[in-house]
């Protein structure tokens, strides 16, 4: 069957041996498992088993997983053996840049011994048909809303509709799963329900503030936002200035001028490379 799983929409035949532009055969292809990963966000709880598939719909230019996001990095994974992967994780299972394997991973479900936490972690760059299905199985998206321009969309990740999909994806993620909170150990923890994720980029902070007011208009101010500031240039695309912490500074400021209420922010330190995994 040909395949249109993501907004690419180029068809390949993956059944057959053909590979998409996203990298994707017809099976998971995982470049790193991380058993114990915790992430910036606490609302996630205090460790997730991160799976982390080779190949990415998006490509961005400035990736920090490029060597697995664009490399043919990584081991196939055969539907039984995927399954057999998600049934010895340890902790809620975080699937890395799952959007062009969405197909594999139906297959594997089924075949899963045990229920497992699903976070569904995205470039946003999704079709609405595709949130649809993913959000059968998933407790979290931790998804990315990464452009408001399209020109900058175009010419970093060669995607001039992004915003428009990814405003329609975000809107269905919501409509999909509503926020549950559990306290737990007096931390608030997000059992099921979206966060967005906004990498704020070097000499745009006009694109992060446009991002931020679409995310009041289109889905609420009690949406919970992450703010990254960890931006790396890594040494193979754009950009490769260094964000500033003056520009982290506005765009922090202008979520806490909107009233957003559940917000994540780094410490500007974060902009080094200790938040990205060696591959
Ligand atoms: S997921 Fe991959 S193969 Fe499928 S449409 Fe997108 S780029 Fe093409």
């Amino acid at each position: 069957m040909k395949c249109y799983d993501c907004p690419r929409g180029c068809g390949a035949d993956r059944d057959n041996g053909k590979i998409g532009l996203c990298g994707g055969g017809k099976y998971a292809r995982i470049a790193k498992v991380i058993d114990n990963f915790t992430y910036e966000e606490p609302c996630l709880g205090s460790e997730v088993t991160a799976v982390f598939f080779g190949g990415c719909a998006l490509g961005c230019s400035y990736c920090q997983n490029y060597k697995i996001s664009r490399g043919k990095a990584g081991e196939e994974y055969s539907d039984k053996e995927l399954a057999a992967l998600f049934d010895r994780a340890q902790h809620p299972i975080d699937l890395v840049t799952p959007s062009h394997y969405l197909t594999a991973i139906e297959r594997a479900l089924p075949i899963c011994e045990h229920e497992h936490t699903f976070i569904y972690n995205t470039s946003g760059y999704e079709t609405v048909k595709a949130v649809d299905r993913a959000s059968a199985f998933t407790d979290v998206f931790l998804a990315d809303f990464k452009y408001a321009d399209s020109a900058l969309a175009s010419s970093l990740s060669r995607a001039p509709d992004y915003f428009d999909v990814a405003v329609k994806a975000l809107q269905r993620m919501r409509e999909n799963i509503q926020d549950v909170w559990e306290e737990k150990d007096g931390q608030r923890i997000l059992k099921r329900g979206l966060i967005v994720r906004h990498l704020v980029l070097p000499e745009q902070v006009k694109n992060s503030i446009a991002v931020l007011d679409t995310i009041k208009s289109c889905l609420g101010s009690d949406t919970v936002i992450s703010l990254m500031s960890q931006f790396t240039p890594n040494g193979v695309g754009e950009p490769t200035k260094r964000l500033r912490k003056i520009e982290y500074k506005l765009v922090v400021q202008h979520a806490q001028k909107l009233g957003f209420t559940n917000g994540y922010i780094q410490e500007f330190s974060s902009a080094d490379k200790k938040y990205t995994p060696d591959f």
